[in-house]
């Protein structure tokens, strides 16, 4: 048998085998017939030690009896090597060695093939037991798997965390990109069901983001490995039964494996649909806010609190009264002053709230000054830092004008004393102001507005309203007239004057309602009621007097006369009126009446007139006329008013006393006469004989007798005045003699007075010499007889313009102002109940008044109560 295997060139061959290699004995101890030299390298044991020993008997070294287990597995391996005679193997087997050199047992993993060689005979003649020491190789793999097992772990680890993410994401392999995972958020962007569509291809699974330049986009990403961003792209999906735009951020990072090479990719899909339909809604809103801002001449602003940058549109320019954009401290300079402090609080108090408003004055470039309304909003950053205000500038001047005007009108309608309503269409869609819901008996005016509203009018001006007011404010804008109302607690109807117009819109001329102003007219009524009782009554009383009354306008046109006039002329009062009362009067009369009238009217003074009227009986009667004057309420003249008083009477009763007066003196002058002759022979016969005590007394009784010649030359005087029978004989005098002799006279009746002659005047006069001498007489007299207690009478002449004036001063008792003018009236005398203690008639001022105005002169008085009087006359000059 060793032969077989001794022979030389298998030896060699045998010996030289890389392969640690055995040669076994099939017998039943399986005895090692020989070791090649990698055998021995490989095991450290001599050729000697294993040649001839037993495969079957294990080594006794106790370091290896853990190894030793495993020799039978060897055996059973050579042993059905054997019977079987094909090769055996034992892979990756672990069969320790012992290293004599450090006496230590090695882990060692083999690989083990036993080649059974077969005989001539058919038989199995050895087994050739190769190994090869694979520990390295082993502890390699072993190394690699775990690795592998890692890796694995690893990769669920990063499937699980893929499935957990809240984005989508899947994982695509291959050239034809074939899902290898695909996580639920992923799945639920494209309505994917997950389990069906791992390693299906994904443009089959998405098949229309195929045609959207992704298959190109995937194969670029494999292709240069550059990662691919995409933001907001809009995909066409098929989900919820429905074709729907979907807008995906994309990212998409290739895969890369096995050191550097890309297999796949990595795609990242968020879905950004609803920030994206917000955005383009928000981007709407904010291009149709803009436009709606400029539609409505709103100014825009982006104020960045951040960097202080102001940012506006040219309508917020122009409404600053600029034509381009400024900085926001040109428009600051705008500001009213008043109004700054305003702005900064509306700014603090936006920062708080982020709402932003105020209204502010602004002042334009050319001076002129607009009412502003700014109102913004606040924007936050992430921080809650206020980042920006965005807002609006309105000029509402226009409108806060009108609003201005409105709150007049509407203070104007709520004070009003009048009804004022409103009423427009529909229910509740009344309005009356306050004066009008107390004239209607209500507290206040919704009290009012609750009732029906044809509870507030009389039902008996139901049909004027409905047939007539209506349509005719319907058709012709407005209607006016009476309208009864009825108090809501009394039930009173109250006479309305009212007004109703149709109220429209002013641009559209839409009809929106009535506008109603109502005045109570019961006031006016009782007022005109008033009237029209105290013009009867008074038309009773000037009827009822004995006075003819009468009107005439500033033209002198007479408007007026009452009954009794009409009674006394027996014309109507139309053929009265203007001129034609003058008919009535008689004809001699009628020019000096005219001309009074024209003269009162021209000079609006009060007059007096005297007249003669054809009496209704045939006769003619005295009519004794005034006149005053009157004005309106402007104070404008507007006529007169006076009254005619028939005076025929009382001429009667004049002409019999001056009848009486002129017969009683003309038979007393002639006796009186006789008499004074008598007295004066008398006294003279008694001086003769020496009875000078009885020649005294008769010198008083002619003292006494001249008084009396005085009183009846006065009414002789008078009754040739009244019947204008006074003579006169004019002729040039020297004044200051005449004025000088009558004094000398005078001053020996009185001996308390001292008569003080200033006589100044030069010249002559042309007048009646004893007339005027009379009038001398009577001033100086009287002088005399008022001043009992004074003892100066001061006589002066002097030249006036054109004109001789004549005065005397006393300083006696003086006349009362409101008397002094009546002095010179006949009969009149101002000394009262004095009046027995200066004798007299009245009648001396009365007569030299009638000389001096024969003369054109004028005399006049002028005295103070108690302290004394002057009176004057003054004579024209002749030339
Ligand atoms: P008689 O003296 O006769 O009363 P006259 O016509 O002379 O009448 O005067 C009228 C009135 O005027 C007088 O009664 C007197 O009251 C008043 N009177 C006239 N002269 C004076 C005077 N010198 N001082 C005061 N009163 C006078």
């Amino acid at each position: 048998m060793v032969s077989k295997y001794a022979d030389k060139g298998y030896k060699a061959i045998f010996n030289h085998s890389q392969s640690a290699m055995v040669i076994i004995e099939p017998d039943e101890r399986l005895t090692v017939l020989d070791v090649n030299e990698a055998y021995i390298k490989e095991t450290w044991v001599t050729r000697e030690q294993v040649q001839g020993t037993s495969l079957r008997v294990k080594s006794n070294n106790p370091a290896l009896q853990d190894a030793e287990q495993d020799r039978d597995a060897i055996c059973t391996k050579v042993d059905l090597a054997i019977q079987t005679q094909k090769p055996t193997y034992l892979n990756e087997f672990r069969y320790d060695l012992y290293h004599p050199a450090t006496n230590s047992v090695k882990e060692v993993y083999w690989n083990f093939i036993f080649t059974p060689i077969v005989g001539n005979e058919g038989k199995v003649i050895y087994v050739i037991f190769a190994f090869e020491n694979i520990t390295e190789i082993y502890q390699l793999r072993i190394k690699e798997r775990n690795f592998i097992t890692q890796l694995e772990k690893e990769r669920l680890r990063l499937k699980h965390i893929l499935m957990q993410a809240p984005v989508g994401i899947a994982i695509l392999n291959g050239p034809d990109n074939r899902f290898d995972l695909a996580n639920p958020p992923f799945c639920n962007i494209f309505a994917l069901n997950m389990e069906k569509i791992l390693n299906k291809e994904m443009f089959e699974i998405i098949p229309l983001a195929k045609n959207l330049g992704y298959e190109e986009m995937l194969s670029r990403v494999k292709s240069t490995g550059i990662p691919y961003h995409g933001k907001a792209e809009a995909i066409p999906i098929f989900r919820n039964d429905k074709l729907e735009n979907v807008y995906l951020d994309i990212v998409c990072e290739p895969l890369v494996v096995d050191g550097g090479l890309v297999d796949g990719v990595i795609l990242v899909a968020f879905e950004v649909t609803k920030e994206v339909l917000a955005k383009q809604k928000l981007e709407e809103a904010e291009e149709r806010a803009r436009l709606a801002a400029m539609a409505v001449g709103l100014g825009t602003f982006d104020y960045n609190l951040i960097t202080q940058e102001f940012q506006t549109s040219t309508l917020f320019a122009q409404i600053f009264g600029y034509s381009e954009k400024q900085e926001l401290k040109t428009y600051l300079k705008g500001y009213h002053p008043q109004d700054r402090a305003q702005r900064l609080k509306a700014y603090e108090e936006a920062l708080k709230t982020g709402n932003l408003f105020f209204e502010i004055r602004i002042q334009w470039p050319d001076r002129t000054w607009r009412w502003v309304r700014i109102e913004g909003k606040v924007y936050f950053d992430q921080n809650a830092r206020p980042a920006r205000i965005l807002g609006t500038a309105l000029d509402f001047t226009e409108e806060r004008k009108s609003k201005i005007e409105q709150q007049k009108l509407m203070s104007l309608v709520t004070y009003s004393v009048d009804l004022m309503a409103i009423i427009g269409l529909g229910p509740g869609n009344f309005y009356i102001n306050q004066a009008g819901a107390s004239l209607l008996g209500g507290k206040d005016a919704k009290n009012i507005l609750r009732k029906p509203l044809s509870q507030l009018y009389a039902p008996q001006d139901e049909a004027l309203i409905t047939n007539t007011i209506v349509p005719t404010v319907m058709d012709k804008g407005s209607w006016s007239g009476i309208i009864h109302v009825v108090h809501q607690e009394t039930g009173e109807l109250i006479p309305m004057m009212s007004n109703c117009a149709r109220v429209e819109d002013p641009s559209t001329h839409e009809y929106l309602g009535i506008g109603v102003v109502m005045r109570d007219l019961r006031p006016e009524n009782q007022a005109k009621q008033a009237i029209a009782d105290s013009e009867a009554l008074l038309r009773n009383i000037t009827t009822a007097a004995p006075t003819g009354l009468w009107m005439c306008n500033a033209q002198g046109e007479l408007i007026y006369f009452n009954q009794t006039w009409i009674d006394w002329t027996g014309v109507g009062l139309s053929q009265q009126i203007g001129h034609g009362w003058l008919s009535s009067l008689f004809d001699q009369d009628v020019e000096t009446v005219v001309q009074k009238i024209k003269t009162a009217c021209d000079t609006v003074r009060p007059f007096e007139v005297e007249f003669r009227i054809v009496h209704v009986d045939g006769t003619l009667h005295w009519i004794q006329g005034s006149g005053n004057p009157q004005y309106n309420s402007k104070g404008e003249f507007s006529g007169f008013i006076g009254a005619f008083v028939d005076t025929t009477d009382q001429k009667i009763l004049q002409q019999q006393k001056d009848d009486f007066i002129g017969v009683a003196s003309h038979e007393l002058k002639t006796p009186v006469t006789s008499i004074k002759a008598y007295t004066q022979i008398l006294e003279k016969l008694l001086v003769r004989k020496g009875d000078l005590k009885e020649a005294a007394m008769i010198a008083k009784m002619d003292a006494q007798i001249n008084r009396l010649t005085v009183l009846i030359g006065d009414l002789l005087d008078v009754t040739k005045i009244n019947s204008g029978k006074m003579q006169f004989n004019n002729q040039h005098f020297d004044f200051n003699e005449l004025a000088r002799e009558i004094v000398e006279d005078l001053q020996r009746t009185t001996e308390r007075h001292t008569i003080e002659l200033q006589l100044n005047f030069e010249g002559d006069v042309y007048a009646d010499r004893d007339r005027i001498g009379q009038v001398i007489t009577n001033l100086i007299s009287n002088a005399i007889k008022y001043s009992p207690d004074a003892d100066t009478i001061i006589v002066k002449s002097v030249n006036g313009d054109d004109e001789l004036v004549f005065s005397v001063q006393d300083f006696g008792l003086g006349i009362e102002k409101s008397k002094k003018h009546r002095v010179f009236e006949q009969f009149y005398r101002a000394s009262g109940h004095m009046q027995h203690t200066y004798p007299g008639l009245g009648l001396g001022l009365y007569i030299a008044t009638e000389i001096i105005q024969r003369e054109h002169g004028r005399i006049w008085v002028d005295s103070e109560l108690g302290k004394g009087s002057t009176f004057s006359f003054a004579l024209p000059l002749k030339k």
